[in-house]
């Protein structure tokens, strides 16, 4: 089986960015996976959303508000997750299987009571506005190896992780790699990601926990 990799983009969705993301995308003829924040989610933006899945991408959760959840309350915690579950299904009539945490801030009680599989990524910190294209890109290839998820960002404004796709996509491609959503990561791996293990993946055989010290 060959090198396959996994695409995904948080804090969407919007009506400018995330459309110059997916025209990349179409661009090398891959697809992707977009975790969306349900309080950006109204009548124009919807349509990106489905512009996304004509595209063939996956439509993912990364709750209500974008908050810091690990201060919430377990009731606080269910509805943020379901609340934007139940709106992302209203859009794509598929129920979301993968929970973005905001910040990868995650309690106890997240773990306890989020009922699926935590998404973490490689990232090039593509939050941080002074970050080149060039910088995202390779601090993003430098980590990525079979059966990454790779974590950027389609925020309203982010052209430079836009302009990093233009790098790390055909590179991708030139070793080799295809690029599946993330239910097809595990599939294909033969892996089921697992909710309340504590696991936050960032490829599809992390076994570190969220508590876990940071090795090295
Ligand atoms: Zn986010």
């Amino acid at each position: 089986m060959g090198k396959i990799v996994a695409l995904t983009f948080d804090d969407g969705p919007n009506t400018t960015t995330t459309l110059d993301v997916l025209d990349k995308l179409k661009k090398y003829g891959v697809v992707a996976t977009f975790f969306l924040i349900a309080d950006s989610i109204n009548e124009e933006s919807a349509d990106s959303v489905r512009a996304a899945l004509k595209q063939g991408c996956e439509i993912e959760n990364h709750s209500k508000t974008h908050s810091h959840m690990s201060a919430f309350d377990e009731k606080t915690v269910r509805d943020e997750v379901e609340y934007t579950s139940r709106k992302v299904f209203e859009i794509t009539g598929r129920m979301p299987e993968f929970f973005r945490p905001p910040y990868i801030d995650v309690s106890r009680t997240m773990v306890d009571c989020i009922d699926l599989p935590m998404i973490c990524g490689h990232e090039g910190r593509d939050w941080e506005p002074e970050v080149p294209a060039g910088e995202r890109a390779s601090l993003i290839l430098d980590k990525v190896k079979d059966g990454s998820i790779i974590l950027l960002h389609d925020s309203r404004g982010n052209d430079l992780t836009v302009q990093a796709l233009d790098i790390i996509i055909p590179e991708l491609l030139r070793q080799g790699y295809e690029f599946v959503t993330v239910s097809q990561l595990f599939r294909q791996k033969g892996v089921e990601a697992k909710a309340h293990n504590g696991v936050i993946y960032s490829d599809f055989d992390q076994t570190l926990r969220f508590d876990d010290p940071i090795p090295g």
